[in-house]
């Protein structure tokens, strides 16, 4: 006698139905449900015991594994349908919390008929329950990246949804030196609001994810956001050119299908003068790992206050003796509270004056992703070599500093 009919014979010495009978040997044949492939088995059992003249076995009544649980499919599909209720998405997964009871019992069972291969019943619970969900309502199942997954508790009938947040890709420009580029809380009272912070709990009024963020997350209706920067510049510094990318990340949206062209022009209205936005368009948590790991050449226009006059050729001479060499930069001073103290090295790409008058000198610097321009021109007592102020041999102070191109597009 066949070797599965005769495993198939042992579990059945106690009650089990179709499906946990066909789910120990899931692994034996595809192309059959375990259902299928519970039935088949039963009736090849059966066979061989009527050509032994023993006695068929006992009709299934209740199975002693699960239950009944697979009766339950439809209604804790109805379930799902009904917590998904009004949500926007076009792509979900099924989740299942099963009793430990059943896992035990299951686990048993496989311990007596010596099966290692068998499916779980957690995941047939998904599978079926997802197959019962994507018939009645006109969405996918998707495994890698669903928009939401909603976990059913078999035990009570209970769905929670776990909702994948949205993320809108951008570029922004930031044309003002007073907001920084991310939210940030009262260093004092982080938020609840104190006097410091006149019970704002903010110690700048916006920045230029709110100014994004909040009417996104208005659209979406979700319950936060988070801005993913390709870099950062300085609050006091503009940002300026071709922009920097960035993309926002919305939390638990209810809407998906937002209108990018009318949120983008809402945006610049309200922005105006302080952060304008293009291009938005959705993206995916994959681009936030491109955008944080990138590290594009950036270019600069830097308007510097001379300590002394200085006769523009000498200026000019200095400039060039920059241009593509390598300069070791310690950790700045004032960073220095919240970054390790360690040396690095960064190079100037390109270094040109635009602009000398009087004492006053406008510079344009091409330079290496993560190179600290301000000390670069100060020099930070000397802890950045060389420095703009070193080779002059004076006193060199940043006025105004602008971000004028990301080369992430190159
Ligand atoms: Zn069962
Ligand atoms: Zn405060």
């Amino acid at each position: 006698m066949n070797e599965l009919v005769v495993r198939a014979e042992k579990a059945l010495s106690q009650d089990l139905c179709d499906h946990c009978l066909g789910r120990l040997f899931a692994m034996v044949d595809t192309g059959l449900s375990n259902d299928e492939r519970g039935m088949s088995l039963r009736m090849a059992v059966n066979l061989s015991r009527s050509l032994e003249d023993k006695e068929p076995l006992p009709p299934h009544v209740k199975c002693t594994v699960c239950d009944e649980i697979f009766d339950m499919v439809p209604r804790f599909a109805a379930a799902v349908v009904d917590k998904l209720g009004t949500l926007e998405f076009e792509t979900f997964l099924v989740g299942t919390r099963v009793d430990p009871i059943l896992v035990e019992r299951e686990e048993r069972l496989w311990g007596a008929v010596s099966q290692d291969k068998a499916e779980t019943i957690k995941a047939e619970l998904n599978r079926e329950i997802g197959k019962a969900v994507q018939s009645m309502i006109p969405h996918e199942v998707e495994f890698a990246t669903p928009d939401v997954v909603a976990l059913v508790d078999t035990r009570f009938c209970h769905v929670e949804l776990d909702i994948s947040p949205l993320f809108i890709y951008g570029r922004y420009r930031k044309l003002s030196r007073e907001i920084p580029q991310t939210r940030w809380p009262c260093n004092r009272c982080r938020g609840k609001g104190c006097s410091k912070c006149g019970g704002t709990g903010k110690m700048y009024q916006t920045s230029v994810q709110e100014i994004i963020g909040d009417p996104l997350q208005r659209d979406a209706q979700g319950v936060d956001h988070f801005f993913h920067g390709m870099g950062r510049e300085d609050i006091d510094a503009r940002m300026l050119g071709n922009g920097r990318p960035f993309v926002l990340e919305v939390r638990e949206p209810k809407k998906r299908q937002i209108d990018l062209l009318a949120l983008q022009s809402e945006i610049n209205d309200f922005g105006r003068e302080r952060v304008e936005v293009e291009g938005l368009r959705f993206s995916s948590r994959e681009e936030v790992r491109q955008i944080k790991t990138a590290s594009p050449d950036k270019e600069y226009r830097v308007r510097v206050r001379l300590e002394s006059k200085v006769n523009k050729e000498q200026l000019d001479e200095v400039l060039q003796s920059f241009k593509r060499t390598r300069i070791t930069q310690q950790t700045p001073t004032r960073v220095s509270h919240r970054r390790a103290d360690l040396a690095r090295e960064r190079e100037i790409k390109d270094l040109v004056l635009e602009d000398l008058d009087g004492r006053v000198a406008t510079l344009r610097v091409r330079t290496e992703a993560g190179t600290y321009i301000k000390e670069f021109v100060h020099g930070d007592s000397g802890r950045t070599v060389p420095s703009l102020a070193g080779k002059l041999g004076i006193a060199c102070a940043v006025e105004a500093l602008d971000v004028i191109e990301i080369a992430d597009q190159t």
